[in-house]
């Protein structure tokens, strides 16, 4: 069977885009990755996404929006795709768990995943200490004093989660100054456990089993110090996860994919929404409205093969 539409990734612009192939008959079907919801679903609390002036939790707004997807028909399969083939139409699709899939077209949605800090410790100190998520990871924490790396809105939101926790938190920023928003930097100098490391980076990370101090080094002196803490959280950034589409599809030296202002790839049928290739806003709002976009085209796409058969093929494939 070929689908009419298979939408890679379920964060907000995947399921966004489930809900609007779904509500115009299109019968979509999500493939979900192997962390349902995206980075959404890993934060505690999110207060700018419109219709909730209470916040709502990161999982709960994931779940909502799968439900309503669900809800006009839109089918979700909880694998994570492998390999795609885009050189043919009908785009052929490989997963993990060894399914084959053929679609007239596709909404790549990956999203981006947490950048590492890449030094001595990190990979032998990740689940034992060392993490990329609080929500998840916050509650080992108790009483502990932790480090958050990072001076921007997730180091700081996610830094301000820890304090319930943590007995002492330290933001060790590589700068004198934040990068995130006035009101979360305004809430973390108002906490008492919240202190920050300035100028500093992290060199390495100490711990046999389990971590126990950052050696840090003063970016402008060069001096080295020694912080004794249990935990460490990394928030540095992101990197787009578009390595599938390595060698077929356009990318930026840091691999977020080259759209039009219509969500379209060079490839025609094939479309991406959200921190796949959005490396300016990086907004669950806005990965949503992207979401809505390539849906819409999607639609359009389909009418227009229909009718006239695979527009653009010898230029998609020159
Ligand atoms: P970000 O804004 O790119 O900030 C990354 C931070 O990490 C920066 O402070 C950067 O320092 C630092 N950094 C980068 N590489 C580093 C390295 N190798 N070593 C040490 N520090 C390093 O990333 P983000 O905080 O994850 O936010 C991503 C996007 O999501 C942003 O657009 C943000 O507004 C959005 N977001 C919004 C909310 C919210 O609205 N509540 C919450 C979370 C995220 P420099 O400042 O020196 O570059």
């Amino acid at each position: 069977m070929t689908e009419n539409v298979i939408i890679i990734g379920s964060g907000p612009a995947g399921l966004t885009a489930a809900l609007y192939t779904a509500r115009a008959n299109l019968d979509p079907l999500l493939i979900s990755g192997n962390e349902f919801g995206g980075q959404i679903a890993l934060t505690d609390q999110v207060e700018n996404y419109p219709g909730f002036p209470d916040g709502i939790a990161g999982p709960e707004l994931t779940q909502l929006m799968q439900q309503q997807a669900e809800k006009f028909g839109a089918r979700f399969e909880s694998d994570h795709v492998s390999q795609v083939n885009l050189q043919t139409h009908p785009f052929t699709l490989e997963t993990e768990n060894g399914k084959q899939y053929q679609a007239k077209s596709l909404v790549i949605a990956t999203g981006a995943s947490p950048r590492r800090l890449g030094v001595p410790g990190e990979l032998e100190l990740t689940g034992r200490g060392v993490s990329y998520c609080a929500t998840c990871d916050g509650f080992f924490f108790r009483g502990k004093e932790i480090a958050v790396v990072g001076g921007g809105d997730s180091a700081l939101q996610e830094g301000l989660f820890l304090t319930r926790f943590a007995s002492k938190v330290h933001i060790i920023h590589r700068r004198d100054q934040l990068r995130a928003q006035p009101i979360l930097q305004e809430r973390a100098r108002e906490n008492p456990k919240i202190h920050f490391v300035w100028n500093s980076v992290v060199e390495k990370i100490r711990g046999n089993g389990a971590v126990n101090a950052l050696i840090l080094k003063d970016v402008r002196t060069g001096a080295a110090s020694e912080l004794p803490v249990q935990g460490m959280f990394v928030y540095i950034g992101h990197i787009p996860n578009t390595q599938l589409f390595q060698g077929q599809l356009d990318m930026n030296a840091e691999g977020y994919l080259r759209v039009d202002e219509r969500t379209r790839t060079k490839i025609p049928g094939v479309f991406a929404a959200g921190e796949a290739h959005d490396d300016i806003f990086k907004q669950a709002i806005v990965s949503a409205g992207f979401g809505c976009m390539a849906a819409m085209e999607v639609e359009k796409f389909l009418a227009a093969l229909e009718h006239q058969g695979y527009p653009g093929r010898e230029k998609a494939f020159a």
